[in-house]
C-alpha cells in the first residue's frame, strides 16, 4: 500500500489536517468541528490537553496553557509547562502529534508523512523548526510550503497559463498578504508583507473593550473588578457577536450574573450594530490596505495588475474587509473555499501530487447568483427607488443565511413591500424579480423603523426570505423554490418581459422606438422610472410641505410630468434634480 501524506495548516490561532479522498481534499473533523485549536495545556491532573480543551481553560489557566507557539518558533526560548521545560518544536510537536492521530483515526491507518505549511516570510531557522516538530511528532516533512501557494492550490489547482492573485491572509492573530505568479503548475510567491500581531483577535478585544465600557457607564463597574472567569465569558460574548455581524446587521450580547456588586448580580445585556462594529475597526482594516499596497510595491505592480484576490484566514468574512477590498480592485475577492480550510486543503493537494495522484479543484456549493432586495438609494448621482441591494453575494457557499437593514421612508409607515430579485445590476430592475410580498401592520412610527430582511439559501436551491420589524418581531416569510434554476436566458426574456409591461405602450416610445430593458437604453429607461418614483413620491408628500415649498413641487412635477410625455430626456434633469434636492431637505 502506497504511503499516505497528509496536508497540515499548523497556524498560529487554529490547525487543520487534510487528506486528498479520491483526488478531492477532505479536511478530517475532531468531533463535530474542522478546525483543532492551537493551544496545548495541562488540566487539574496534570494530563495534557490539545485544542479546543486547552483553549477553553487559557483565560482561567494562562500558567498552564500555551497558545500561539508559531510565533516562537526558530526562536531558543523555553517553554515550561507541568515543571518541565519545552522548546517551541516540541510544544508544536504535541499539536502535530494530535493532527496525525486526528487522522489516523479518520482513515483507519498508520500517518507518517506530511506537507507543512507555513507563512511565505518564515526564515530558515522557522522552517527548520518546523521540520523539527514534524520529526519530533513522528512524521516525515516531505515538503514544506508557503501558505499563500497552498490557498492559491485550492483555488487554482488545475489552473492551465498564467495568473496573478493576490492572497489576503487575515487569522486570528496575524496578517499576511501575498503576491502570487502562477505559470501552469508553478505557483510562485513573488511578494508578501504582513503583521504577525494584527489579526481578528484584535477585532474582539476591540468589542471587550465597548463592552467593558458599557459596564462602567450603565452599571458603575470597574473594569479590574472582574474576575477572570468573567473576562472570559466578555472574550467569548465578543467573539461571538463579532461573527454575528459578519452575517447580520446586529448582535446582542446577553450575559447573565457576569458579576456581583454589593451582593447585587450584574447582568451584560447589549445590542451592538454593525456599523458601530466597523468604525472600531476600520483603523485595522486600512493598516491591512497599506500592507497590500507595500506588497503590490515589492513586486512592482499595481492594483491593476491583479487578477484575482483570494481570502483566507477567519476574519476574512468581515463584510468590511471584502467590501474594501472590492472597492480597491473593483471586483469581489473570492472566498468559495472555505477561508479557515484553504491553506490546509492546498497542503493536500500538493501532497497527494507528491504522491502521484490524481488531483481535482476543491468543489464547495456555491450560489452562481446574487440575491437581494431594493431600496431607495442613490444611484449615479441621484436618488432611484429601486436601487439593488445584494444580500447573499454570488459565489458565497450554501447554506448560507445573510440579514441586512432598512429603515421606513414615512413617518407611520405601515406597509413596506419586499421584492427579491437575482442578479448584479445596481439597477434593481435590469435584475430578475423572483419573488415580492408585503409586510403589514408595521408600528405607528417616525421614518427610520427598522426593517430586518434575511435570506436563507439552502442545499437544496430552496431561498426563504423574511421580512420582520425590529422593533416589535412582526415578520412576515415566503419560499421561493429552485432559487438556483430559475434563471436561464427564457427566465431572462420573461423577467424582462414583466417588467416592460409595466409601462403602457405610449410611455414606452422614445423618438418613435420602444424604450425596454436591454435594448442598450438602460439609462434612459432608469431615468423615467425614477422620474416617475420621484413625482409619485412628491405628490405623497404635498400635504406636508409648506405651502411655499408646495408651490415649488408642484410647478417641479409639472415640469417632469411634460419632459416625461414629451420623451424630452435632457429636459428631464434639472426639474427632477431640484424636486429630490426638496424631497431630501423635507426628509431631513
Ligand atoms: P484563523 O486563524 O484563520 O483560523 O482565523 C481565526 C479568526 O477568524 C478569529 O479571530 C475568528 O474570530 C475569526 N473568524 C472566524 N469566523 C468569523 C466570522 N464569521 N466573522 C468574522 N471573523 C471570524
Amino acid at each position: 500500500m502506497k504511503d499516505i501524506i497528509v496536508g497540515i495548516d499548523l497556524g498560529t490561532t487554529n490547525s487543520e489536517v487534510a487528506v486528498l479522498e479520491d483526488g478531492k481534499a477532505r479536511v478530517i473533523a475532531q468531533g463535530e468541528s474542522l478546525i483543532l485549536p492551537s493551544f496545548v495545556g495541562l488540566d487539574d491532573n496534570g494530563e495534557i490537553l490539545v485544542g479546543e480543551a486547552a483553549r477553553n481553560q487559557y483565560q482561567v489557566y494562562p500558567e498552564r496553557t500555551i497558545k500561539s507557539i508559531k510565533r516562537q518558533m526558530g526562536s531558543d526560548v523555553r517553554l515550561s509547562l507541568g515543571g518541565k521545560s519545552y522548546s517551541p518544536p516540541e510544544i508544536s510537536a504535541i499539536i502535530l502529534k494530535k493532527l496525525k492521530l486526528m487522522a489516523e483515526e479518520h482513515l483507519g491507518r498508520s500517518v507518517k508523512k506530511a506537507v507543512i505549511t507555513v507563512p511565505a516570510y518564515f526564515s530558515d531557522a522557522q522552517r527548520q523548526a518546523t521540520r523539527d516538530a514534524g520529526e519530533v511528532a513522528g512524521l516525515e516533512v516531505v515538503k514544506i510550503i508557503n501558505e499563500p501557494t497552498a490557498a492559491a492550490l485550492s483555488y487554482e489547482s488545475d489552473h492551465e497559463g498564467s495568473k496573478r492573485i493576490l492572497v489576503y491572509d487575515l487569522g486570528g492573530g496575524t496578517f499576511d498578504v501575498s503576491v502570487v505568479e502562477i505559470e501552469d503548475d508553478i505557483i510562485e510567491v513573488v511578494s508578501s508583507h504582513g503583521n504577525n500581531r494584527l489579526g481578528g483577535d484584535d477585532f474582539d478585544r476591540k468589542v471587550v473593550d465597548h463592552l467593558l465600557e458599557h459596564l462602567q457607564e450603565n452599571q458603575g463597574v470597574e473594569p479590574g473588578e472582574l474576575t477572570a472567569q468573567a473576562m472570559a465569558r466578555l472574550d467569548r460574548a465578543a467573539e461571538a457577536a463579532k461573527r454575528t455581524l459578519s452575517d447580520h446587521p446586529f448582535a446582542r450580547i446577553e450575559e447573565e450574573y457576569l458579576h456581583e456588586r454589593d451582593g447585587v448580580p450584574v447582568h451584560l445585556s447589549l445590542e451592538l450594530s454593525r456599523s458601530d462594529y466597523e468604525a472600531m475597526i476600520s483603523p485595522f482594516v486600512d493598516e491591512t490596505l497599506q500592507a497590500v499596497h507595500t506588497a503590490l510595491n515589492g513586486a512592482d505592480l499595481t492594483v491593476s495588475d491583479i487578477e484575482e484576490v483570494l481570502l483566507v484566514g477567519g476574519a476574512t468574512r468581515t463584510p468590511l474587509v471584502q467590501r474594501l477590498l472590492h472597492e480597491e480592485f473593483g471586483s469581489q475577492p473570492r472566498c468559495e473555499v472555505n477561508p479557515d480550510l484553504c491553506v490546509a486543503t492546498g497542503a493536500a493537494i500538493q501532497a497527494g501530487m507528491i504522491a502521484g495522484e490524481k488531483v481535482a479543484a476543491v468543489l464547495v456549493d456555491i450560489t452562481p447568483y446574487t440575491f437581494g432586495t431594493s431600496s431607495f438609494h442613490e444611484l449615479d448621482g441621484r436618488p432611484y427607488p429601486y436601487y439593488f441591494v445584494p444580500i447573499i453575494a454570488k459565489n458565497t457557499p450554501i447554506p448560507v443565511t445573510k440579514s441586512e437593514v432598512f429603515y421606513t421612508m414615512h413617518d407611520n409607515q405601515e406597509e413596506v413591500i419586499v421584492n427579491i430579485y437575482q442578479g448584479e445590476n445596481p439597477d434593481a430592475l435590469q435584475n430578475i424579480k423572483i419573488g415580492e410580498f408585503i409586510i403589514k401592520g408595521l408600528s405607528k412610527v417616525p421614518a427610520g423603523n427598522e426593517i430586518i430582511n434575511q435570506c436563507s439559501l439552502d442545499s437544496d436551491g430552496i431561498l426563504h426570505v423574511t421580512a420582520r420589524e425590529k422593533k416589535t418581531g412582526l415578520e412576515k416569510k415566503i419560499s421561493i423554490d429552485n432559487a438556483l434554476s430559475h434563471f436561464d436566458e427564457a427566465g431572462l426574456a420573461q423577467a424582462k418581459g414583466r417588467i416592460d409591461s409595466l409601462f403602457h405602450p405610449d410611455e414606452m416610445t422614445f423618438e418613435g422606438e420602444a424604450v425596454s430593458v436591454g435594448d442598450g437604453r438602460e439609462g434612459e429607461h432608469r431615468d423615467i422610472v425614477q422620474a416617475r418614483a420621484v413625482v409619485e413620491k412628491a405628490e405623497r408628500m404635498l400635504d406636508d410641505a409648506s405651502a411655499e415649498d408646495r408651490e415649488e413641487m408642484v410647478d417641479l412635477i409639472e415640469a417632469i410630468n411634460d419632459a416625461l410625455s414629451e420623451g424630452d430626456m435632457p429636459g428631464l434633469e434639472t426639474p427632477l434634480e431640484e424636486l429630490s434636492e426638496i424631497l431630501f431637505y423635507l426628509e431631513g
